[in-house]
């Protein structure tokens, strides 16, 4: 008996190789029918005998290694008499769109690149159905070859042949190409590898943009490099050929593996193996970011040089990173004695992801656009504009969320910019038009600003709230939970500085139930530079003597910043964690001031690190009072004191979330990006039997806010219908 059965498959399902992989699997049960993409959807019809069909369906459990089934629909349909199976052409539709994130060379594609007897060998543009870029180069929807910046590039008889084989691996792969018919540099690959070895510093076109790139073991080329970059203190990324190179820069374990070898090749934080690279890579840190090569080029440079490249992104200081060549052409002269460029156009400016081998710090490049279920269905589609400092926004739609690359600090005229321009862009590409927007409640937070101007609906949400949702989110949990929002800054609504608070509730509603002891925040941003600004203000607080940090800044400066405290303006009241780890960094004499965002509180995290198991200073709820009054008096070294200052908040975040009842514990907030911090208090809640919910895949900072946001706006809706 002859059956036709159609079925709409959503997730994953475009850029990674799935039309092809059906193609071959119907082919294989004679069955007849098509396979074609619907605009996010894949829709396939096959007709048979109803028990080929059968088997064909049960096949669609096992999709090839990329693809992400999220959801099939079946339904019988009328049988045709079709003959063969045919990939049919796209048919755009109003469903959201999946385009996959950019994926590093695959391992037949890595062999081909490094094979003198292959085609494309030495090619630095070569890909298949399961790698290359995606999410950079799709200029529109559905993703097709003609919607991307492929489209200028016609493919030789010999890759058409390929493409139209569904016996081989590059059926119908967008991005395929060959020296003879695809991308070329734009001078030879040896000139960039000489300049290297000169102690030059070479720009380099990747997948999301522009890298800069020296000897990572030369002083001098990675001295220049800061100079010319006007980067101070903060850690460059590293890449390195292979895994083993990557042994000899850092410890790493099977997650770490896991994470540099994954398609996403984000940047990995690994414990720093000393003496390898050149100290000022990444100076006073206990950690050293490396990735594995992300495209072929990269894979080539590598193999040719030899030994670590520093590979940071093209700008300069916090500028967004290059990615259109003109922008290129006029920026990175300054910095880059030498440009290796191509003709593959970027459509997306897409920076390296950061993650630790069990957390994602920044996601970016190889994991956006994923989406992401929520744990509640939107009424509405629904844009979450996120924060100012890491911007990414999230669209929404039904039950699925897509979180955007991340855009750099918000406050910078050309990450709004290109903030606004990926708003739009996303829309296009995911076909989903908000009716309504999710928005920070600080007032002059840049996204809240143009959120509002927007003549939407506008949702005002709590920055520690989303950052709990977007834990929960994450999780897939459900309230009630305690949770623990530890982080730099956050407009609290009441006139203070939140970022050291204690919740109860979930997604819907939150309710703050204690807070870290507050104090002024003298000089606000600057407060945040100056660390000693906090020590002196954590002294006062305890009612200690200031002389160690007069002895360093003066009494007049003490004096002066007690001044600014005291007065009415600039200085609101803080309960942030994170300008407490800078007051402790200031009062071990770690660090009086920081260049970025974090340097104290890692350079502490390091210092501890090499102690053990300390023990910790004792404690009287949510007071930082006595944790200081203990750690001034204490006479250990100031490694053990940065450790037993870490065990302390440690302590303090079990017990407070203890006490509220509540099985589940949210750990959320860019403080927690500690891992020491993380491990410990997660270990303590452990051991009284409640369950820690961490950020795994969601980063704990800012980047993650924009899906709380919906998250909170999702289980509002939930609550209304
Ligand atoms: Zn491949
Ligand atoms: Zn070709
Ligand atoms: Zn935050």
């Amino acid at each position: 008996m002859l059956e036709r059965v159609e079925f709409q498959i959503s997730g994953v399902v475009q850029g990674v190789g799935f039309r092809p992989w059906i193609h071959t699997l119907a082919a294989g049960l004679s069955l007849s029918g098509f396979v074609r993409n619907v605009a996010g959807r894949v829709h396939v019809e096959v007709e048979g005998p109803a028990e080929q069909v059968a088997r064909f369906s049960r096949a669609l459990e096992q999709p090839p290694p990329l693809a992400r089934i999220e959801g099939v629909h079946c339904q019988p349909v009328t049988v045709r008499g079709e003959r063969g199976f045919r990939i049919a052409e796209s048919a755009e539709g109003s469903a959201a769109i999946a385009v996959a994130p950019d994926l590093a060379p695959c391992a037949d594609c890595l062999a081909e690149l490094f094979d003198p007897l292959d085609r494309r060998y030495r090619y630095p543009f070569l890909s298949c159905t399961q790698c290359g870029p995606r999410l950079t180069i799709a200029t529109r929807a559905p993703y097709d070859r003609v919607n991307t910046t492929m489209a200028g590039f016609a493919m030789c008889s010999a890759c058409r042949a390929e493409y139209e084989d569904p016996q081989d691996r590059r059926f119908h792969a967008q991005t395929l190409a060959c020296p003879a018919c695809g991308p070329q540099l734009e001078l030879p690959l040896e000139h960039a590898i000489a300049a290297l070895r000169e102690g030059k510093i070479v720009a380099v076109k990747g997948a999301g943009g522009w890298h800069l790139a020296c000897d990572a073991r030369s002083e001098a080329a990675v001295t220049c490099l800061r100079q010319r970059k006007r980067r101070e203190e903060k850690p460059f990324a590293l890449m390195v050929g292979s895994l083993d190179a990557a042994r000899t820069l850092g410890a790493i374990d099977d997650a770490a593996a896991a994470q540099l070898q994954s398609p996403a090749r984000p940047i990995v934080l690994l414990p720093a193996l000393q003496g390898v690279v050149a100290a000022s890579v990444a100076p006073g840190m206990g950690s050293l970011g490396v990735m594995l090569p992300s495209t072929p080029l990269h894979a080539l440079l590598c193999a040719d040089f030899g030994s670590p490249l520093v590979m940071t992104s093209g700008n300069l200081s916090d500028e967004p990173i290059a990615y259109r060549d003109e922008d290129a052409r006029e920026r990175l002269p300054a910095v880059a004695d030498l440009l290796l460029g191509h003709d593959r156009p970027i459509h997306i400016r897409c920076d390296d992801s950061v993650v630790r081998p069990s957390q994602v710090l920044r996601r970016s490049r190889g994991h956006a656009p994923l989406p992401i279920a929520l744990p509640f269905e939107l009424s509405t589609p629904t844009l979450a504009v996120g924060g100012a400092l890491k911007g990414s926004f999230a669209l929404g739609a039904e039950g699925r969320a897509v979180l955007c690359h991340h855009l750099g600090d918000l406050d910078q005229p050309d990450a709004f910019e290109a903030f606004v321009a990926a708003v739009g862009h996303y829309q296009r590409l995911f076909r989903i038009a908000p009716e309504r927007i999710v928005a920070d409640l600080h007032p002059d937070d840049p996204a809240a600003v143009w959120a509002r101007g927007q003549g939407l609906e506008l949702l005002l949400v709590q920055h520690h709230h989303a950052h709990v949702a977007s834990c929960l989110a994450e999780h897939r949990a459900e309230g009630p939970v305690a949770a623990i929002a530890f982080d730099g800054a956050g407009f609290g609504g009441d006139g203070t500085v939140w970022g050291g608070e204690v919740f109860k509730g979930g997604c819907g509603a939150l309710e703050r139930v204690g807070s870290l002891s507050a104090v002024p925040l003298p000089g606000g941003d600057r407060a945040s530079r100056e660390c000693w600004r906090m020590a002196v203000m954590r002294l006062d607080e305890a009612g200690l003597r200031t002389d160690v940090i007069a002895a360093r800044m003066g009494a007049s400066a003490v004096e002066a910043v007690r001044a600014v405290a005291a007065g009415a303006v600039n200085a609101p009241l803080t309960s942030s964690a994170g300008r407490l780890f800078d007051a402790v960094a200031s009062l071990l004499g770690v660090a009086d001031e920081q260049t970025f965002e974090g340097q104290a509180a890692m350079r502490l995290e390091a210092l501890a690190s090499r102690a053990g198991e300390s023990g910790h200073y004792p404690l009287e709820g949510t007071e930082v009072r006595p944790i200081i009054g203990a750690l001034m008096a204490d006479r250990a070294s100031t490694e053990v004191r940065s450790r037993r200052f870490h065990s302390s908040l440690a302590h303090l975040v079990a017990l407070e979330a203890a006490r509220l009842g509540c099985e589940k514990v949210v750990l959320t907030g860019g403080v927690f990006q500690n891992a020491l911090l993380q491990g410990e208090a997660a270990a303590l809640l452990e051991a009284r039997g409640l369950v820690p919910l961490v950020h795994r895949k969601i980063p704990p900072n800012d980047g993650g806010l924009a899906l709380g946001q919906l998250a909170v706006a999702a289980a509002r809706d939930a609550r209304s219908s």
